[in-house]
């Protein structure tokens, strides 16, 4: 049985006292954070946690991030936290950010067995203070199951895991919809593992420092040996089949709009859903097939936010194939464009 509680602010405590007698028996509670909802077990529990790969779905090598509440449990959960991790931690904490660093005491099975581990302290009351009340950190990863988008609602997060979690913890929709920016402190200068909601140039700024950005956060390249075990399992998929089309720049938005009607015409017969921008989708009226838009390319964040909950919509609608039109690869455009080309089976350039 799985219970739904929605939050009321002003009676939290309460409310979480429940879900932490669940994390102590080894139970499953779904809370919301400000990036996506999180899946999470006491991370001290390792049969709690290997329910978490059991009921996503997840391959076992992929580590989960570990959820803290103050600085006091960092230094129990890292071993080692160089100068530059902390400075971080200070100024982005809470916050949309992961460091990796290298393991402490918690359980191997949380960190997949890896001798680093990933730690965040969400910026989000309920999820603060439900670990505070724990005075454990918890382990979470998204709360989907493997390979689909995020859930950025609790309608979502019932549509994957209703029956084999005990409890969902809604909030309401979730801040950024995307998932955590997620560096690697043990490389100097640090990698950038996975783009999120703060930017590579927002972080170097704060950070002061070089940040190293593979091929594989952009979402591209060969990721067979990747240091983030997560980059290299398809990601955020509808069921339907996602075609994203690609420009260099979106300066000419007439040409896109104009391959991805080419790319419709050789789906005839199929259902097709657009995934258009507030700029293109007008000219894909009156086409006959349903056109939802991301946002308006002048607030890349919406479109973060919105894309998830968007390619799960594609799905509602009834779409074999979804057409989604990319955005600029830059700020948070590098986050929007890592999702999506994770989360197609074709890309075409334009
Ligand atoms: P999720 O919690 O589903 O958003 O996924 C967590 C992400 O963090 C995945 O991409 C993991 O591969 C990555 N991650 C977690 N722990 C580590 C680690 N110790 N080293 C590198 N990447 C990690
Ligand atoms: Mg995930």
């Amino acid at each position: 049985m799985t219970r739904i509680i929605r939050v009321d602010h002003s009676r939290l405590d309460e409310q979480l006292r429940e879900a932490v007698e669940i994390l102590r028996r080894g139970g499953l509670v779904v809370f919301p954070t400000e990036t996506v909802y999180g899946l999470g077990a006491d991370a001290y529990i390792p049969q709690a946690v290997e329910k978490i790969f059991r009921v996503k779905g997840r391959p076992q090598d992929n580590p989960l991030i570990v959820h803290i509440s103050g600085m006091d449990m960092l230094h129990r959960v890292a071993s080692e936290v160089p100068k530059a991790a902390y400075r971080a931690a200070e100024k982005l904490w809470p916050g949309p950010f992961t460091m990796v660093l290298p393991r402490g005491d918690v359980p191997p099975i949380v960190s997949a067995g890896l001798d680093t581990v990933a730690v965040r302290m969400p910026g989000h009351r309920v999820a603060l203070r439900l670990i505070e009340l724990l005075a454990d950190p918890i382990a979470a990863p998204s709360a989907n199951r493997s390979g689909r988008p995020s859930p950025t609602s609790a309608q979502h997060v019932v549509e994957d895991l209703y029956g084999l979690v005990d409890l969902i913890l809604d909030d309401g929709e979730t801040l950024y919809g995307v998932e955590s920016t997620v560096v690697d402190f043990t490389t100097d200068p640090p990698t950038l593992l996975r783009p999120g909601p703060l930017t590579p140039e927002e972080l170097m700024e704060i950070l002061g420092t070089e940040l190293e950005i593979p091929e594989y956060a952009r979402g591209l390249g060969h990721t067979g040996v990747a240091r983030s075990p997560g980059v290299k399992y398809r990601h955020y998929s509808p069921r339907a089949e996602v075609v994203l089309i690609e420009m260099d720049d979106y300066k000419d938005l007439g040409r896109l709009v104009e391959r991805v009607m080419e790319e419709l015409n050789h789906l005839q017969g199929r259902s097709v859903v657009i995934l258009a921008t507030d700029e293109t989708r007008d000219r894909y009226m009156g086409l006959g097939v349903p056109v939802l838009s991301l946002g308006s390319r002048s607030d890349p964040y919406t479109i973060a936010k919105n894309l998830f909950a968007m390619l799960r919509e594609a799905d509602r609608l009834g779409a074999e194939f979804v057409l989604v039109e990319g955005v600029e690869e830059r700020g948070i455009g590098l986050t929007i464009m890592n999702r999506l080309r994770k989360a197609a089976s074709r890309r075409v350039s334009v």
